[in-house]
């Protein structure tokens, strides 16, 4: 990326650049990525597996009506709700701006790969072929960048994720400590899961543990008002200019609510610069 002072002027030759990526008129944002495209699928194809295991070898055959039907719906509600913001944060516009942006006042540098004056802290990702407005980083898993207009939805991605995987833990975990409580199970008792339940224990490890940790790092951007990038390898950015309160609304919304929880809710600044993902 370039200074604006060394190439001021060309923008209007990239007002007409496209990429293979990203079409022209686009009133849907989506990134052509097969690999992202594979690994997006895999997160949806596994939710619906896990969910099949759980009903079949799990709550069925537990014999108590209440008992599978209570988690049964706690179980599809955290997955619907996991599965909605992965959906909202792959077709919505992480925050790109538009090819060949001409310069504006907010205008610090000029990105000689899409030919675009960029405002401060917007990082150029080789995978959306756009400019993306506080870049945090490229996730294959919901085909998209997390920027400043989606990062919500992929917080709220991570969090349900690891309650959904929390969920079916306790599930499985349960029944193991009533067991060992009443003595059933001794120093010469050994464990021999049917592979269904094998598949099913370490998806939801595996889920627990990488939603927890993305979790937490998104957190501590947003807390931070950095982007892992920045936390990561520069020190541009100066802490304090906020506080973390402040941070997090910025993010979620101006006021503390439900919709907080909600992937179907975008806050107010998303929603004045969704004109930017028909460029
Ligand atoms: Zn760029
Ligand atoms: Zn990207």
């Amino acid at each position: 990326m370039l200074s604006w002072g060394q190439k001021r002027g060309t923008s209007e030759h990239g007002a007409k650049l496209e990429t293979p990526l990203q079409g022209p008129k686009q009133h849907c944002w989506f990134v052509w990525d097969p690999v992202g495209i594979v690994c997006a699928m895999a997160t949806w194809a596994l939710v619906v597996s896990a969910a099949w295991v759980l009903i079949r070898d799990l709550l069925i055959p537990s014999n108590n009506i209440f008992y599978a039907v209570a988690n049964c719906v706690v179980f599809h509600l955290l997955a619907f709700l996991a599965l909605m913001s992965h959906l909202r944060t792959m077709l919505t516009d992480p925050g790109s701006v538009p090819l060949g942006n001409p310069p504006g006042p907010d205008t610090v540098s000029y990105c000689a790969l899409c030919l675009s004056a960029v405002p401060e802290r917007t990082y150029h990702c080789i995978i959306c072929g756009r400019c993306i407005r506080k870049n945090d980083h490229h996730c294959p898993w919901v085909n998209n960048c997390v920027g400043e207009d989606n990062q919500k939805h992929f917080l709220l991605f991570t969090l349900y994720v690891g309650l959904t995987s929390a969920h079916v833990l306790l599930l499985l975990g349960i029944p193991i400590l009533r067991s060992h409580a009443q003595g059933e199970w001794n120093a010469s008792s050994t464990v021999s899961p049917p592979s269904p339940i094998l598949f099913l224990s370490l998806l939801a490890l595996m889920g627990l543990l990488l939603a927890f940790v993305m979790f937490c790092i998104q957190l501590c951007t947003i807390f931070r008002d950095k982007t892992t990038t920045e936390m990561l390898y520069q020190n541009k950015h100066s802490q304090g200019r906020r506080s973390m309160w402040a941070n997090i609304k910025a993010i979620c919304g101006p006021r503390i609510s439900l919709a907080w929880l909600s992937p179907f809710h975008s806050p107010e600044r998303h929603k004045a610069s969704e004109r930017h993902d028909t460029a």
